[in-house]
């Protein structure tokens, strides 16, 4: 007798690469978070910074936080695998952390501005899927920016100031969403991860697969 449920298989993959930028306030973080809680196969990179700590983030949670000096240490001795300034402050993806996933096929994930996107992409093109989010307003962006009530107003008029310089790189990603709605948003994003884990070029386990199956 035929079975009607087909054995499930399993055919070895590549991990993912998978960056997310966007000016703060787009909704990028809010993203980032919901896709790790929901996606059982993706881990999130945790970035070093020289960045002062929010009082709702974790140190090893939400990012490593370091001092100037230990930035340079880790940068200088290649720790870091892309680094960048961002609004005044360092920002870098340990090394370690990534080659170790990527050696055992697993999906990485990026919350990075465009300047890690890039260096990224010019040293791993072959693993990086690369999204922009942009918010649907400027003014939406500016209210966002308030209701986190995170940052001081100072704050906040530089991420505003600089959120035009970062948008003017959404045509260096593969995917663009517009967050005008965070479900619909957060929806585009694991669609393009499903189909990206499906792709032929990733998939080396299906050299075995198929000449199993044509045998
Ligand atoms: P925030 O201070 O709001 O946490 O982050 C500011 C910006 O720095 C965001 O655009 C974020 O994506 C970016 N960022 C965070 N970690 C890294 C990193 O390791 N490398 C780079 N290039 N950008 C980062």
């Amino acid at each position: 007798m035929v079975s009607s449920t087909p054995p499930s298989v399993s055919i070895a993959r590549r991990g993912l690469m998978l960056v997310i930028s966007s000016p703060s306030g787009a909704g990028k973080s809010t993203i980032a978070r919901t896709l790790m809680d929901r996606d059982p196969q993706i881990s999130l990179s945790v970035s070093v910074t020289t960045r002062q700590r929010r009082q709702s983030e974790i140190e090893g949670v939400h990012y490593h936080f370091v001092s100037q000096r230990e930035f340079e240490r880790l940068r200088d001795s290649d720790s870091l695998l892309e680094w960048a300034e961002v609004h005044g402050n360092f920002y870098g993806t340990p090394r370690e952390a990534v080659e170790t996933a990527m050696g055992e096929g697993r999906d990485m994930l990026f919350d990075i501005d465009w300047q890690g996107a890039q260096q990224l992409q010019e040293k791993m093109a072959a693993d990086v899927v690369s999204i922009f989010i942009l918010p649907p307003t400027m003014a939406e962006l500016q209210s966002r920016l308030h209701r986190r009530a995170e940052d001081t107003e100072e704050v906040i008029q530089t991420r505003l100031n600089n959120s035009r310089a970062e948008i003017e790189h959404w045509r260096e990603y593969d995917y663009v969403i517009v967050n005008d709605d965070l479900n619909s948003a957060f929806d585009a994003v694991q669609s393009i991860v499903k189909a990206e884990r499906l792709r032929r070029d990733r998939r080396h386990g299906l050299f075995d697969f198929v000449g199993e199956l044509v045998k």
